[in-house]
């Protein structure tokens, strides 16, 4: 990771900021702000990986910051540092029941500032890497059945909340095992690191979600999109595999869900019946589940 972690910095008093941006400036990206509307709305807005909090400020204390914070989902795994000239174990205590992540006196120690930071910001970045590593097929490099699960859930909701059209694709290579049986497992990881890019650079727009569902069979989300559409992208996906050797199968579907009579499950698995029909007819084809 090249690029740097960020931290905001709130308090009310300008000499506070100036004397932890200084500590701080040379390992991080900087955000300030003067008050607990500010950091709220800094917060959201730059998702900074930490916040030194004040607790004391006019208008909004530290105390009620972090509970909105915690009350947003866009913001509440943001980790809260106060930085607190109230140095008494009960608002300590405050502290940590409300969620911070850590709770340093003033005055503070320039150099234990600087150190306890970069900890946390070591944790972070450990639990990022874990959160990607648990949502990625490390094969191919794509999103793994997890991670589709996920995003299905998200797109789903938002094309139930929008009543927008959601389109979905399962893919399958054909005749594969016959392929790894003939050129050996490592040239078959190959060709499926070569088909979820081909299946990538197929997709144009940057909300469309491609994973792997698991051994030769992929998957595609396309968000806000008619079924005209998804089969669209279904075809010319099938057409550029064709061209690299091998072929697949195709099921698409498309939906706008709604609250009754229609759930997740049933969508993937009435794309998956499109799937088995466009292998049954032949395979090297794009089939669409008819509703
Ligand atoms: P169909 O056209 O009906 O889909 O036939 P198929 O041979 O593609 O399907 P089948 O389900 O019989 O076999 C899937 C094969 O995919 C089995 C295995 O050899 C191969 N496969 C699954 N996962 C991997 C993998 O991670 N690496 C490699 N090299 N091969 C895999
Ligand atoms: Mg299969
Ligand atoms: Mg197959």
């Amino acid at each position: 990771m090249s690029e740097k972690n960020s931290v905001l910095i709130v308090d009310d008093e300008a000499m506070n900021i100036t004397a932890l941006s200084h500590i701080l400036k040379n390992d991080y990206t900087i955000y300030v702000e003067k008050d607990g509307i500010g950091c709220i709305e800094a917060a959201k807005e730059l998702k900074p990986d930490l916040i030194l909090l004040d607790v004391l400020m006019p208008a909004m204390s530290g105390f009620e910051v972090i509970n909105e914070l915690k009350k947003d989902e866009t913001t509440h795994d943001i980790p809260v540092i106060f930085v607190t000239g109230l140095n008494n174990a009960q608002d300590e205590e405050m502290g940590f029941l409300r969620g911070a992540a850590d709770y340093i006196n003033k005055p503070f120690s320039s150099a234990v500032v600087k150190l306890r930071v970069h900890n946390h910001m070591k944790i972070i970045n450990q639990m990022r890497l874990i959160h990607q590593i648990s949502i990625t097929d490390a094969l191919t490099g794509i999103g793994n059945r997890r991670f589709f699960y996920s995003q299905m859930e998200h797109e789903w909701q938002r094309s139930l909340r929008q009543q927008t059209p959601l389109g979905f694709m399962m893919l399958d290579i054909d005749n594969f095992k016959e392929y790894n049986d003939k050129n050996g497992h490592l040239q078959g990881d190959a060709v499926l690191k070569n088909v979820a890019e081909i299946i990538k650079s197929s997709l144009t727009r940057a909300i469309d979600i491609v994973a792997r569902w698991g051994g030769e069979e992929f998957v595609v989300i396309l968000p806000d999109t008619p079924l005209e559409g998804t089969k669209a992208v279904a075809e010319r996906i099938r057409e550029s595999v064709e061209k690299s050797g091998l072929t697949v199968s195709i099921g698409v579907n498309c939906t706008i869900p709604m609250k009754e009579n229609c759930t997740q499950e049933n969508f993937v698995s009435d794309t998956d019946k499109a799937l088995y029909q466009a292998k049954s007819e032949g395979r090297n084809r794009v089939v669409c589940h008819r509703g």
